[in-house]
C-alpha cells in the first residue's frame, strides 16, 4: 500500500481482498430529515461483476472509493463522496435498526434470491418488510 494523493491509498486488490475490505461497511447514499440513508457497500459490489479472482486498482480513503480495472485503468465505479462530512464508511454498530411498519418490532437483516431487505423480527407471524436503503441516525 503507498499513499498517494490528498490522502488517498492506492491499493491493488483481487475481488476477493476487495469484498474483504468492504465486508460490514456501508455508505451514504443521500439524507433525509434526521436520517442517513446508506448502502451495505457489498450488497452494491455485487451488481458490479467484481471478479474474485481479477485484480482491481483502488484509490481508497475513508469517504470515498474509486474502483479501476488494472490493466486498462478502465472506469468501474466511485462510491462516497471526497468531502461531505455525512459521507464517511460505517460499520453495522452505527445503524439505526428501524421498527417493522406492521407490528412496531425490532427488524433483522434478511437475505433473499433478491438481495438484502429488513425483515420482521417476528416472521413468520408478521410479514413486515422494508427495503434497504438502511437508515441511520444523524449525528
Ligand atoms: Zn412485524
Amino acid at each position: 500500500m503507498k499513499d498517494c494523493y490528498n490522502g488517498y491509498q492506492e491499493l491493488h486488490l483481487n475481488g476477493l481482498e476487495l469484498r474483504e475490505l468492504f465486508k460490514n461497511s456501508f455508505y451514504c447514499t443521500g439524507r433525509h430529515h434526521g436520517t442517513i440513508i446508506a448502502l451495505p457497500i457489498p450488497v452494491y459490489l455485487e451488481t458490479l461483476n467484481i471478479k474474485n479472482e481479477e485484480t482491481y486498482r483502488i484509490f481508497y480513503n475513508e469517504n470515498f472509493c474509486k474502483i479501476m480495472k488494472e490493466k486498462t485503468d478502465v472506469d468501474i465505479t466511485f462510491f462516497g463522496h471526497a468531502t461531505s462530512r455525512f459521507s464517511k464508511f460505517f460499520s453495522e454498530e452505527d445503524l439505526h435498526i428501524p421498527k417493522c411498519p406492521l407490528c412496531n418490532s425490532e427488524m433483522k437483516l434478511r437475505n433473499s434470491q433478491y438481495g438484502e431487505f429488513w425483515g420482521c423480527s417476528k416472521y413468520p407471524d408478521c410479514r413486515g418488510k422494508l427495503q434497504i436503503g438502511i437508515i441511520k441516525k444523524d449525528y
